[in-house]
Order: C-alpha cells, then structure tokens, then sequence
C-alpha cells in the first residue's frame, strides 16, 4: 500500500534513534511504520507515541537539532500545492480513492460513505451513485487532514529490489526494537 519511489526520501544516520526518515520533496520527517509525514514541531510527539510504555527519556532538544540541520519545515505544506504531484515516498498511496465531481470542489475522500456525506452536506441534491477514482495520498492519519491527488506511481519495481528495500527496514526496526530495550534494561 506503501509508495515505494524511496528516491525521494533519505534514511540519515542522525534520524536512526527516533524510528524517522527523511522526506526530501517535502521537508518533513517521515515515520514508515504509520505511512505519515511529520513536522519538526509533531515529530516528538509521534516519537514518544511510539515509545509509550516504555521507560525511556527522549531527547527532544536533540532532534531539534537535527531537524535545524537537516532544514525540516515546521508546518504541513497546503494540499493545494501537494494536488496532482507524483506520488510521495513514505506516505501511504490511496489508489481507489474518489474524488467529488462538482467544479472546483477537488476535495477526495477513501469512502463512498464519507463521499457522500461530504456532497450532501456541501453540495446538497441529488447524490451521484457513482464517483471518479484517483490515487491520492494524505500526509497525516488525522481524520482532518485531507487527501490530495497524486499522479499514478510508476509501474512497482522489481520484486528483489522491493523486497530488500523492505528487508533493510525490518532490519532497521529490529534494530531499534533492540536499542530501546537495551535502554530499558539499564
Ligand atoms: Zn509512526
Ligand atoms: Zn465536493
């Protein structure tokens, strides 16, 4: 479900301890494990989210650094400027979501359900039984955020070069998992 461009994002040693990569099209952090974009002021957040439950002192002012560093935006880019973009890396890729058919609406939602209620209550009228699909992404799981549309992602790579880009994060992972309860035990 991922995109798997990974061309687009980078995997900086720095952002190895947090669980983040590094999305370079848009200057954001990135979590893969959850398929969201992340700002410099969301990320430790999401970070201690992750480590919820477990006795661990995360270094915020440390990841500030890095984020000064490596230049992470502290706001989400608008969705008007992310609309009809190639598919980003690290996000998840809707590729059946519908998109509202009145003029000027552009607004795109994963559901027919949600799709509807979004036209009855915009629009009013008779509600279309049917809807136009388009891949789109969102850059957060926040059931306020809004999705945007992509461009198709090229045709899915090569299954070996898939799966050892899939194999490095589960090692990556792993490697973490084993750092935190390393930490923990002390
Ligand atoms: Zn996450
Ligand atoms: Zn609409």
């Amino acid at each position: 479900m991922k995109s798997v461009l990974k061309s687009d994002l980078d995997n900086p040693p720095q952002l190895r301890e947090f669980g983040l990569q590094f999305q370079k099209r848009l200057n954001l952090l990135c979590c893969l494990a959850c398929g969201i974009c992340l700002t410099s002021r969301t990320g430790i957040s999401h970070v201690k989210f992750h480590l919820r439950g477990l006795k661990l002192r995360v270094k915020k002012s440390h990841l500030i650094k890095i984020c000064e560093e490596l230049g992470v935006h502290n706001v989400y880019p608008s969705i008007t400027d992310l609309s009809g973009t190639e598919a980003l890396s690290g996000l998840k890729l809707y590729t059946k979501a519908l998109l509202c058919p009145e003029d000027h609406c552009n607004a795109i939602f994963a559901s027919g359900g949600a799709m509807r209620h979004h036209y009855r209550h915009t629009h009013g009228g008779k509600v279309p039984d049917q809807w136009t699909v388009v891949p789109a992404q969102k850059l957060d799981k926040n059931r306020n955020v809004q999705y945007f549309r992509v461009q198709p992602p090229p045709p899915a790579p090569e299954p070996t070069l898939n799966s050892s880009w899939l194999d490095d994060l589960e090692a990556d992972i792993a490697r973490i998992n084993e750092g935190y309860k390393k930490e923990e035990e002390r």
